[in-house]
Parts: C-alpha cells; sequence; structure tokens
C-alpha cells in the first residue's frame, strides 16, 4: 500500500493522527476561516488538536491593510489570519506569522517583499509561472518547518509526516478545480509533505452563507465599504494588487490604493515588462482616473513607515540590472476602453 493509501481514511479525509505536524495555512481571507472552521472540528474529533500550528505567510504592505472609518477599525489581512486561528482554538502562541527576508547590511534578516522581488527579478508573474505564490508564501512557510523537522527527525528516527492543509476550492478557478483534495507535494529523507484542501468542494456562495454567522470578522475589501456587509468590494482578499485578479478587482483595488499602484507602476516602467500580459498597471491607473472605476468606499493612505520602507527597497532593486530579460509583454494589451490603451 502507498504511504497516501495508508494515511488516508474515507471521504477524503487524511488520518490526522498519522502525522506529527497539523499546519493549516491562513490566508486571513474568507476560504481559509471556513478551512480552519472545518479542519479544526476534524482535528479535535481526531484527538490531535495539540499537533496543529497556523501559519500566516505576510505579504507585508502588499496585503490588505487595517483600516479606521467613522471610528471604526476594521482589521488587516494578518491581524484576521490570527484571529481565524484563535476563533478555532488554537492558542497564540501556536500561531506563527512569517514573511520573506533577507540579510541586511548590519547581518540581520530585513523584511524583502515581493513587489521588491519583482522589480529585482525584473518580471511580473505570469499565468504558467506564478512564482510569487512559491517565493511569497510556500518556501517561506517550508523554511519555517526547518528547525521543527530537524530537531522532530532527530526524535523520531524517520522523516516527519507533515499535513499543509488550505482553504482553495474549485469554485475559484480552473487551476484549483483540477487540484486534487489531497496529493503528496514533498517527500525526502527529513520531511514528508502532504497537502489537503477539506473545503475544496465548498460553493461561494456557502462560503458567504457560513461567514453570516461566523465567530470571525471577514476582511473589509469583500465589501463595497468597511462595514457595508454586501460582499460588493473585491472578489480575492491577498495582495491587494494580484497579477491574477480580476479587471474589476484591480480597478476597485487602484482606487483604494492609489499609492501602492504607483509604486507598480515605477517597477513596471523602469523593467519594461508590464504588469499582466493583457493590462498594463499604468493603464488600469489611468483608465480608474479618468474613466470608469467602480467607487473605492474607503482610500488607503499608505503614508506610513512601512510603505516608505517599502517605497526606498523597491527604488533601490530598480537600480541594479535585473536578474532576468524583461518579457515586454506591454504590446499585446487588450483594450480596457476606447481612451485607455495608448498611455505613455
Ligand atoms: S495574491 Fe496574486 S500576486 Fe500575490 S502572491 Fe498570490 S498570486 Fe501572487
Amino acid at each position: 500500500m502507498s504511504s497516501r493509501t495508508a494515511h488516508r481514511l474515507a471521504c477524503d479525509e487524511p488520518d490526522l493522527a498519522s502525522y506529527d505536524l497539523l499546519a493549516p495555512q491562513l490566508s486571513g481571507g474568507k476560504d481559509s476561516a471556513v478551512m480552519n472552521c472545518v479542519f479544526m472540528e476534524a482535528a479535535v474529533r481526531a484527538g490531535v488538536a495539540d499537533r496543529v500550528i497556523s501559519y500566516h505567510a505576510s505579504l507585508g504592505v502588499l496585503e490588505w491593510p487595517a483600516v479606521v472609518v467613522d471610528g471604526v477599525r476594521y482589521p488587516g489581512v494578518s491581524e484576521l489570519a490570527a484571529l481565524q486561528s484563535a476563533a478555532f482554538g488554537i492558542s497564540a502562541d501556536r500561531h506563527i506569522e512569517v514573511t520573506r527576508t533577507l540579510p541586511a547590511p548590519d547581518g540581520s534578516r530585513m523584511v524583502h517583499s515581493l513587489l521588491t522581488e519583482i522589480a529585482a527579478y525584473g518580471r511580473f508573474p505570469r499565468m504558467g509561472s506564478p512564482y510569487c505564490r512559491k517565493a511569497a508564501k510556500e518556501s517561506v512557510v517550508s523554511a519555517a518547518w526547518t528547525p521543527l523537522v530537524t530537531r522532530m527527525k532527530r526524535e523520531l528516527g524517520r522523516p516527519v509526516r507533515i499535513l499543509k492543509v488550505m482553504g482553495l476550492r474549485s469554485d475559484e478557478g480552473p487551476d484549483r478545480k483540477k487540484r486534487p483534495a489531497f496529493r503528496t507535494v514533498q517527500s525526502n529523507s527529513a520531511r514528508i509533505v502532504d497537502e489537503w484542501l477539506p473545503v475544496k468542494e465548498w460553493t461561494t456562495a456557502a462560503v458567504k452563507e457560513w461567514h453570516a454567522t461566523a465567530l470571525v470578522p471577514y476582511s473589509w475589501t469583500y465589501d463595497s465599504a468597511p462595514g457595508a456587509g454586501d460582499w460588493a468590494g473585491t472578489s480575492r482578499c491577498s495582495c491587494s494588487l494580484c497579477v491574477y485578479a480580476s479587471r474589476r478587482d484591480l480597478l476597485l483595488s487602484v482606487a483604494r490604493r492609489p499609492r501602492l499602484a504607483d509604486l507598480y507602476a515605477e517597477v513596471e516602467q523602469a523593467r519594461g515588462d508590464s504588469f499582466r500580459a493583457d493590462w498594463r498597471i499604468t493603464d488600469l491607473i489611468h483608465h480608474a482616473q479618468t474613466c470608469e472605476a467602480p467607487d473605492p468606499g474607503v482610500i488607503c493612505p499608505d503614508d506610513g513607515p512601512d510603505f516608505t520602507a517599502l517605497q526606498q527597497q523597491v527604488r533601490t532593486a530598480l537600480e541594479v540590472e535585473p536578474r532576468k530579460t524583461p518579457d515586454l509583454a506591454r504590446d499585446s494589451g487588450r483594450a480596457l476602453c476606447n481612451g485607455c490603451t495608448s498611455v505613455d
């Protein structure tokens, strides 16, 4: 019997007791809240809730921040991930926020943003080459496991078995639909990592219905304005400006985070590679300002020290030759409207 079969029970639910570490990946979005609820119920049933450590791969300034509207504070994505962890019984010391770092000139580690990585690399991520997910999320969490794996492998005398639990759903797109609900994603002498998607077949409508009575708030960006409760904002919630987002999401995001959009445009203009193969962010900004954009509901100031540090880091990266020759995909753009295809 293969290890994959040996560690699974009926109904696509893996045998949670066969793992040494159970690791839900909390993005802070609407799906990860549902996933953690479903997963933690299963972990409690299996008597292994004490083996759970939740992880949030923070995208720093690029993810949706907290906002204050009419004296009410709406949490940012990293805070939501921590709330999603605590709401289903994971203690604060077992929720770990990780982020990509690089050595700083003084020998310490410094945050290395995904946008800085894009600036240094010279190309934006593309369909079929989503290096951003690996660089900013998967490899960061995997690296965070290493000290634990080293210690546990010594104690156990065998590879450490890890179950990575994610909130991906079929409804999100063809790639996600094709992804199996359970698979082994890494196997070597130190660790065997399986991936489980417990809410893969939940519909978007079911997720929203679940949130109507949930113990945790959902991100303000899903609404037309913070607190509106109408799900008429962005459809996704991770990087505010995701290269795979829909046209409407991008126009709304550009209007909500104009200073961040301008920083993406700086990278685009300096490197020559367009934000997406079909749209330049320069055109999206222009279109949002002059032709059409959904009412943002709120505008993030992006004027704090973290934003300034990101700006400096990105501009420093742009002073150096890119690691990869830009794809120069800018000329193949789809029209946003008659007036928005030829902005220079
Ligand atoms: S949100 Fe989009 S741009 Fe950001 S890491 Fe994920 S796929 Fe890449």
